[in-house]
């Protein structure tokens, strides 16, 4: 998506350890233009797939999951990473850890929101090992909900997230794919949404 990926070349900045920081308009300033026009290419992508929820995890995914969620007419639900005292129904929940923080933490998501007669968009912002999106699934098979897709804003393509994925049958759509962060640049592969 040429917007995301002009942007990306525009504030991304490369970090060691193959790390993009994207905090002037996703994961701590947030450009509700950008973000909008992210979630509408994924409403747009998945819209013949009877998405009845978007799911994602907080924080740096709401923004774009409720944009998709808006244009696709379905609730956003966001999968909590510590349990609220207000969280008092039945959890679903599983362990993610985490790449940037490299830290494991519980995940969760009410009972009440997911069901079996559930068709799960996920969404996030980053696509690196998989293992936020590997959660997610998990917390959706526990409510027998079906991961109809997922829909990542910049995926790191050098890293193994989109392979656990498909290796899991689930389509992945990317608006940006990033080939490699070497030597301080941003390198995009030619193919994404
Ligand atoms: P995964 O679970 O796929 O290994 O990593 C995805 C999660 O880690 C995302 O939810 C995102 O928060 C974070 N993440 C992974 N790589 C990056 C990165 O290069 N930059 C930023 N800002 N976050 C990342």
């Amino acid at each position: 998506m040429k917007e995301l990926t002009e942007r990306i070349k525009k504030n991304g900045r490369v970090l060691g350890d193959g790390v993009l920081k994207v905090d002037e308009f996703v994961t701590h300033q947030v450009d509700p233009v950008l973000m909008e026009a992210t979630g509408q290419r994924f409403a747009e992508v998945f819209a013949d797939q009877n998405i009845t929820k978007v799911v994602t995890i907080e924080s740096s995914g709401i923004a774009p999951a409720l944009y998709a969620a808006q244009a696709l007419g379905v609730p956003m639900i966001f999968a909590r990473k510590s349990k609220s005292l207000t969280m008092d129904e039945e959890l679903l929940t599983s362990s993610v850890y985490s790449f940037t923080k490299q830290v494991t933490s519980t995940i969760s998501i009410s009972r009440k929101f997911l069901s079996n007669e559930d068709r799960v968009l996920l969404i996030d912002d980053f696509l690196a090992n998989g293992q936020a999106a590997k959660g997610l699934i998990e917390l959706c098979r526990q409510a027998g909900a079906e991961v109809a897709g997922i829909g990542i804003l910049i995926e790191k393509s050098f890293q193994d997230g989109r392979q656990l994925l498909e290796d899991m049958d689930i389509p992945v759509v990317s608006l940006a794919r990033i080939a490699s962060l070497h030597d301080g640049k941003v390198a995009f592969l030619e193919e994404d949404a």
